[in-house]
């Protein structure tokens, strides 16, 4: 049977997740996950937390608590508001309780050390002397050596790509506020160029946009560089290397390991097999990778070459899915200055399906989109209280009134309902599509449905001008159960994106069987009794 592990970068525990991070590879990844359940697919979605973040130890020395207490409370957090957006994950790593995780990633580090695919060397590092401090990631800003944009240490957020600290322009030390000097130290590097040829081929194979395209091909251009996989720290994962005890594993290098591990701890918990050498090998396994751009790099260029080297065998990612920014009225999301809407708050008012659903529609898939509180809010009254349900009711009232809330036969058919009947064909074709990793797109998924609504209750609303007529009430018969058919697939085409509306639909349509995707989609069946279509949306 066709295994399909979906990634989503797990998220750093520094603070909870604010809607920018819904928006992006979470939700997405949820959505599809659903999607491909539904076609009875065995698909499973990792996740986890990325507690060995530079960020969590700076958020700590900002809360004066430890760096353990701010990953477990976020961690803690993290999961909460995952769980509040219906986000079903298979399996959540949290690497301090992990049984695979940190095993897993040193046995993983010391296999290429063994086998000499990590090199050492002693080069220049940034280095803050006032606090005498070894200076990478969060702990450095200055600004990009590629695209000049403000960036931290080893990686710029807006064009992707890594940066080595030292090269950074105008660098200033997070602890002193004052530019580095360089001191030289000794660290393990991972040189990316000796797999150059693999990867040219494999983005020959796998399906991604072409920003990320770009970037990689951006990267092989300039000549891949080496990237120091240890840095000099007393947060993350030990080295297991002699000589290296005062470093640690670099965070980045930590998470492609992590994912094997992830699927090892998912497998103990199904009971397949955990055995480690065969996770990502067998021949039936897909894997598919969420994530926003700005961990383009890591994704599509640094992990497949760790994979290639750990053991080639690894079947490499068939898709990438990624996302651009969201930003809030017109900002970046930003944790420390306070500009964010916190996913818990919004969720607290607003239920999850409605919260899934506009994250879709404004998702930042190809380029940078807004959120505005205002415009969620109109929307949501607008399109999915006023027209969704306005639509279903009057179909509701329709029903009891004419046939005491049955399903009506199919009547007899004019070029109106050949033509609907066309147009609900092709809305179901649309968002068929749009689901695919290929084209995920969550955005025209959700314009497909509020189309499929939007033509229904226009067609519903013209053709109630015949009801009165005792000569045409075949044809009624007729659109009625057009009507019902677009309301039915409405059901199905949703359940990924607002699973608790989908299935409340699907009830109150009379069905008892669990919803399905249908290929070849049926009518509902005559006399089936239907519910009132009313208060389809939870509240909160
Ligand atoms: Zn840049």
């Amino acid at each position: 049977m066709k295994k399909v592990f979906l990634t989503a970068t797990p998220p750093t525990p520094n603070g909870d997740l604010h809607l920018g991070h819904l928006s992006g590879p979470y939700v997405g990844a949820d959505v599809y996950t659903r999607y491909l359940k539904m076609h009875n697919i065995a698909a499973y979605y990792l996740s986890g937390a990325d507690d060995h973040q530079s960020y969590v130890p700076w958020k700590s020395k900002q809360l004066n608590v430890t760096p353990r207490y701010v990953a477990n409370k976020f961690g803690n957090a993290i999961l909460e508001t995952l769980e509040s957006a219906n986000v079903r994950m298979d399996a959540f790593i949290r690497p301090e309780t992990s049984k695979y995780h940190i095993k897993f990633v040193q046995e993983f580090f010391q296999k290429l050390y063994q086998e000499g695919k990590l090199i050492e060397k002693e080069t220049p590092c940034s280095y803050d002397e006032t606090h005498d401090r070894y200076l990478h990631e969060a702990y450095i800003r200055g600004k990009c050596p590629h695209c000049g944009a403000e960036c931290d240490g080893n990686a710029c957020e807006q064009c992707g790509r890594p940066n080595d600290c030292v090269d950074m322009i105008s660098a200033v030390s997070k602890f002193s506020n004052h530019p580095p000097t360089t001191r030289i130290f000794k660290r393990l590097y991972f040189p990316l160029s000796k797999y150059e040829k693999e990867l040219r081929k494999f983005y020959g194979s796998v399906k991604m946009g072409s920003h990320l395209t770009a970037l990689c091909e951006k990267m092989l251009e300039d000549g891949l560089p080496d990237i120091p996989v240890t840095h000099i720290s007393d947060w993350g994962i030990p080295v297991p290397v002699p000589g290296y005890e005062e470093q640690r594993i670099y965070v980045w290098f930590e998470m492609a390991p992590g994912y094997l591990a992830a699927t090892q701890e998912l497998n103990a918990m199904i009971q397949a097999s955990s055995d480690v050498k065969s996770l990502w090998q067998e021949d039936n396994t897909e894997i598919i990778q969420f994530f926003g751009f700005d961990n383009g790099y890591y994704h599509a260029v640094l992990f497949p070459a760790l994979f290639l080297a750990y053991n080639p065998e690894i079947r490499l990612p068939t898709a990438f899915v990624t996302n651009e920014f969201y930003r809030l009225e017109g900002l970046k999301f930003s944790t420390s200055r306070n500009h964010a809407i916190w996913g818990r708050d919004l969720l607290q008012k607003f239920s999850p399906d409605i919260v899934r659903f506009y994250l879709c529609y404004s998702r930042p898939e190809t380029f940078m989109t807004n959120f505005v509180l205002s415009d969620f809010e109109s929307f949501v009254r607008s399109e999915l209280i006023e027209r969704w349900q306005s639509w279903l009711q009057e179909l509701s009232h329709k029903l009891v009134k004419l046939y005491g809330g049955k399903a009506p036969d199919l009547g007899s058919w004019h070029h109106r309902h050949h033509q609907f009947y066309q147009q609900i064909k092709q809305f179901v074709d649309a968002a068929d599509t749009a689901y695919q990793a290929e084209n995920f797109s969550p955005q025209k998924i959700t314009r497909t449905l509020c189309e499929l609504v939007r033509i229904s209750h226009s067609f519903g609303r013209e053709e109630s001008h015949l009801i009165s007529m005792a000569s045409r009430q075949d044809e009624i018969k007729a659109s009625i159960s057009l009507e019902l058919l677009a309301a039915k697939m409405l059901a199905i085409l949703s359940q990924p994106i607002m699973p608790e509306f989908s299935i409340n639909l699907w009830k109150k349509l009379g069905y008892q069987i669990s919803i399905q995707w249908e290929e070849n989609f049926s009518f509902i069946p005559t006399h089936q009794a239907i519910n009132e279509l009313e208060n389809l949306f939870a509240s909160r």
